[in-house]
């Protein structure tokens, strides 16, 4: 049993090659629509992560001198292979994070688009000039990297979130070791060996798996100049407190609630498809979920029985198999969890419109059916916290005003999302919503990759956010020459 288990602990990837850790520790990693072991994650010691930033720090010496077309090139070989092995990749998602083919396939486009953007690395690195601030003298902005940067990642998105941090990091010249999550370390593997084949020097890029002692030890490591972290509200406020009193760039991206306004003029057919995949989509597992409908006026009962008809038409089951909508969620611990928020909402007064506590599954797994909430209001624990699962609340008011205001009321502000026809209306959120990513008549208001991804209050700790034009300066330190010739 020792042996099989010594065979399938993973390696970590230091310096181009696959190193054992020094810990003897391991956490087994299973496929959650299964229960079956996929392998062990070694839980990494300190002299893993000194080994790892060691060799990043030197290779940083020569990396960031490599002339930027160059380090483009590399994203372009990169971005072929990611295509050409887009489907096995997106299998490896479904396997060890439980989301549909089809929506780990797109989650793969999403890593993909940020290779894409870091490829324009010699325009994005551009600086200015003017040409004459004083007499004879002229004065320039230079742009360069800022050392060896270390990204922290979470279990819900293991191929997009880390590519929203290295692809860019490393196009801009900084080298990079990855903490990828414990329980979904497998896609970042077999990313590390097709980076590898694209061309990139080894030392660029590096993998220390493992848990809080990796993470603890990249905090403090001197030799590390920025941290980007991914994960949930405290520990993202936890490393970016950590990380900022040493003096490092920290972008910290958080949990969140995000609430979806319905107006009673709204598509309703079209509110409910996207809600649907909002809510219920990656089971849940999103940062960018829809967790609360606010219906406002008289459509609440209409829209209510229209997101249970909804819902009792979703196939669960194991994300492999044609037709599955709703795979299961990441652990037993988390289904059991989300299954203590459900039964708190009821005793706190919410009423079940939809339970799937007991919907039917043909495999072993930890699943749990699309369940709705009706009549959730503020302050009760399913409207305050984030549940992290296929559980979606709605609330009921009356006006635009008071559904604004309650979407305001919550501590996190990643997304917020309105449907209706009313120009008036689409004004007044974009206006009054206070979060960082809305959508209008659309259900995940994601960024792509040249946008940031901007997160407001709890969901967001730092100044630059993670891709976009916000990527480029949080991976990047300026010059400033003026000169008299
Ligand atoms: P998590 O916070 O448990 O873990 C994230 C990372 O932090 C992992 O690599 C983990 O090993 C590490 N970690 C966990 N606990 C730690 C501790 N005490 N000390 C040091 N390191 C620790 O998050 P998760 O459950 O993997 O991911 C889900 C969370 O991520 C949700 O809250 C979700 O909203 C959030 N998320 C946010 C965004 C965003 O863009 N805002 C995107 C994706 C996920």
């Amino acid at each position: 049993m020792a042996s099989i288990q010594m065979e399938k602990t993973l390696k970590n990837y230091i310096g181009g090659k696959w190193v054992a850790s020094r810990s003897t520790e391991t956490e087994v990693v299973v496929n959650p629509a299964t229960g079956e072991t996929l392998g062990y994650v070694p839980l990494s010691t300190l002299e893993d992560v000194n080994e790892a930033v060691a060799v990043a720090k030197d290779a940083f010496k020569t990396w960031s001198r490599v002339p930027v077309p160059k380090r483009a090139r590399i994203m372009f070989s990169f971005q072929q292979l990611l295509v050409e092995h887009w489907d096995e990749l997106a299998r490896l998602v479904t396997m060890e994070n439980g989301k549909s083919f089809k929506e780990a396939h797109g989650e793969v486009l999403r890593g993909i688009e940020c290779v894409e953007f870091a490829a324009g690395a010699p325009t994005l690195m551009m600086g200015s000039q003017l040409s004459s601030i004083a007499t004879d003298i002229e004065s320039g902005m230079y742009r360069y990297p800022i050392g060896v940067v270390g990204g922290i990642t979470p279990f819900n998105f293991p191929m997009m979130v880390p590519f929203w941090m290295f692809p860019l990091a490393i196009a801009c010249g900084n080298t990079f070791v990855l903490k990828p999550s414990e329980r979904t370390p497998l896609t970042a593997n077999r990313v590390a060996a097709l980076l590898r084949q694209a061309g990139l020097p080894d030392g660029v890029f590096n993998i220390v798996h493992g848990a809080r002692d990796v993470v603890n030890g990249m905090l403090v490591h001197e030799d590390i100049a920025a941290i980007s972290f991914v994960g949930s509200q405290p520990v993202a406020e936890y490393v970016y407190k950590t990380a900022a009193a040493r003096g490092k760039r920290v972008q910290a991206l958080a949990g969140a609630k995000n609430h979806t306004i319905v107006m009673p003029d709204a598509d309703l057919d079209l509110a409910v498809k996207e809600i649907i995949g909002a809510a219920y989509g990656s089971a849940g597992e999103r940062c960018m979920a829809c967790s609360v409908v606010v219906a406002v006026g008289d459509i609440a009962d209409e829209l209510v029985s229209r997101l249970k008809k909804a819902g009792d038409e979703l196939v669960v089951g194991n994300g492999l198999e044609d037709h599955v909508f709703l795979g299961p969620v990441i652990r037993q611990s988390q289904k059991d969890r989300a299954v203590s928020y459900i039964e708190q909402g009821l005793r706190e007064g919410a009423v079940v419109a939809r339970d799937g506590r007991n919907d039917p599954v043909s495999s072993e797994g930890y699943f749990l059916g699309a369940t709705l909430l009706d009549h959730v209001k503020p302050g009760m624990k399913v409207w305050t916290d984030e549940i992290f699962a296929p559980v979606l609340s709605v609330v009921r008011v009356e006006t635009l005003d008071e559904a604004i205001q309650i979407a305001n009321q919550s501590e996190f502000a990643n997304g917020a999302c309105l449907f209706t026809d009313s120009a008036g209306a689409i004004r007044k959120f974009r206006e009054e919503i206070d979060a960082g990513m809305l959508g209008i008549n659309l259900g995940v208001p994601a960024p792509m990759a040249f946008f940031p991804f901007s997160g407001w209050k709890k969901s967001f700790y730092g100044d630059l956010h993670a891709n976009g034009r916000d990527g480029v300066e949080f991976y990047t330190r300026r010059k400033m020459v003026t000169a008299r010739y």
